[in-house]
């Protein structure tokens, strides 16, 4: 088998999307799992949507996830430069090639003339595509009016033959040249098109299988006909399904974060995200779901990937980042845990109890952002009851409960899980009452809530003081 190299090739035009990173994981376990090469490459060659400081947020988010590249940006190889943005001279001189062999030409056409051809055509129902009107002008005079007009050089598609890609996800897929425009290879502005761009650099960068979202399926004919016109041996091709929201509709910003920023904003771990991303469009081929790196790079392959849309179902990520929030190490949970504590602003004053909280709560995440609402209880000075928590006080029960609890509990010196305990055998004694009716009005008390931590916890860490005021809070409702 011929050396392995595939590329990640993002446009900087913002934040790094989740497709995005599933493609940039996709090449990488496939480049790791055959010993191959995993390259990055820039294409920044469209000006108009470069956006500052995309290269960095992308390279802190593969830097985050831990996917690290072989060649690509700060890691020359022998193939680079890796930034498109300094390949210009390459392209033009492939492109002054295909002028030579008359695969392509210059077109002069001015912008107006396009935009009246463009609408004469959607006026008639037709798709809007290149007349050819610069197709036919002898070379001679072409070569002449290149010097002083202004111009854009088109690819010469071949005409009405039918161009085949061999797709390892899709198999065989048929396009019509004749749908094919004559596309544009370099600009006005002398900077190449991704076309392009991105097919010298796979063939100059030896890229054997280009792995990319299935929305470049339609580009991929263009490419095909372009390795044609230069000679070259085309990579493989494999395109990934189309990820879709819940409703099967494209995923998109509107119905929920879409950025990896995004994630890393609520707490999601690195590990999390990337095992949840492996399985958008790929399984091992049994029912296995928690994967580390290792064992995706050993049973990944492009054979196991679907065809169909695949749906990104935040549930599922939120239920898997709780699985890993839970198998962390306990110093490395502890260490991020009360990083977000503090983050959020809540500290009880002291060290051991801030551990102490965050461990009560750690059963309750699934997200680390969810740190403030699940230890809330641990910080509240004045209570809110839920509509269930004001039910389990409010009734005859509830309130001879709660008068039994605040006497012994006036009793102690102070409260500890241990003597908690004792209190209550005491009340579950005194008041006959037992189980969920007997604890529920004492959480609801304490808490405002009849969900939580385990009540001796929060009693422990909240103290005696303030255990005494939210039951009078409580009884004086
Ligand atoms: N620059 C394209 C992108 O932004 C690359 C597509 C491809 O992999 O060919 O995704």
């Amino acid at each position: 088998m011929t050396q392995i190299r595939v590329r990640f090739a993002p446009s900087p035009t913002g934040f790094v999307h989740v497709g995005s990173l599933r493609t940039a994981l996709f090449n990488y376990l496939f480049a790791r799992h055959h010993q191959g090469q995993f390259i990055l490459r820039i294409e920044d060659t469209d000006q108009e949507r470069y956006v500052e400081g995309a290269v960095d947020n992308l390279l802190q988010a593969l830097d985050w996830v831990g996917i690290d590249y072989d060649e690509g940006p700060n890691k020359d190889g022998p193939f680079g430069p890796y930034f498109q943005s300094l390949r210009v001279d390459i392209y033009k001189k492939h492109v002054q090639q295909l002028l030579n062999s008359e695969k392509a030409y210059p077109c002069f056409c001015s912008a107006e003339r396009l935009e009246n051809m463009r609408q004469e055509q959607l006026a008639r129902g037709e798709d809007p595509k290149y007349d050819g009107h610069c197709r036919n002008i002898a070379s001679t005079q072409a070569r002449q009016r290149m010097t002083n007009e202004s111009h854009v050089i088109r690819m010469k598609i071949p005409d009405a033959q039918p161009v085949e890609v061999d797709d390892l996800v899709r198999g065989s897929v048929v396009f019509q040249s004749a749908v094919l425009d004559d596309q544009i290879l370099l600009k006005s502005d002398g900077f190449p098109t991704y076309h392009l761009a991105n097919v010298v650099d796979d063939h100059l960068m030896e890229i054997s299988h280009v792995i990319r979202g299935e929305e470049w399926l339609p580009s991929t004919p263009k490419h095909v006909l372009l390795y044609e016109a230069f000679g070259w041996q085309k990579p493989q091709f494999a395109h990934l399904p189309l990820l879709l929201n819940a409703d099967r509709s494209k995923l998109s910003k509107r119905q929920g974060d879409v950025a990896v920023e995004d994630y890393q904003k609520r707490g999601i771990l690195p590990q999390a995200l990337l095992n949840f991303v492996a399985l958008l469009g790929w399984n091992k081929g049994d029912d296995q779901e928690i994967f580390t790196m290792e064992e995706l790079i050993r049973y990944f392959s492009l054979e196991r990937i679907n065809k169909s849309g695949a749906v990104f179902d935040i549930q599922k990520l939120l239920w898997m980042n709780g699985q890993y929030i839970r198998n962390l190490m306990e110093d490395d949970y502890l260490e991020q845990a009360l990083s977000w504590l503090k983050l959020h602003n809540l500290d009880s004053g002291n060290d051991e109890k801030n551990k102490t909280i965050v461990l009560a709560v750690r059963n309750h995440l699934n997200q680390f952002s969810d740190i403030k609402e699940a230890s809330h209880v641990f910080f509240e000075q004045e209570l809110q009851y839920t509509g269930d928590a004001r039910q389990w006080i409010k009734g005859e029960e509830g309130m001879k409960i709660l008068t039994l609890l605040k006497e012994s509990i006036q009793n102690q010196d102070e409260l500890s899980t241990d003597n908690f305990k004792k209190v209550m055998r005491e009340v579950q004694t005194q008041a006959g009452i037992k189980g969920k009716e007997l604890w529920m009005p004492v959480r609801a008390a304490i808490t405002g809530d009849t969900a939580g931590p385990e009540l001796a916890i929060v009693l422990n860490v909240i103290g005696k003081e303030r255990v005494l005021k939210f039951i009078n809070q409580a009884l004086n409702q």
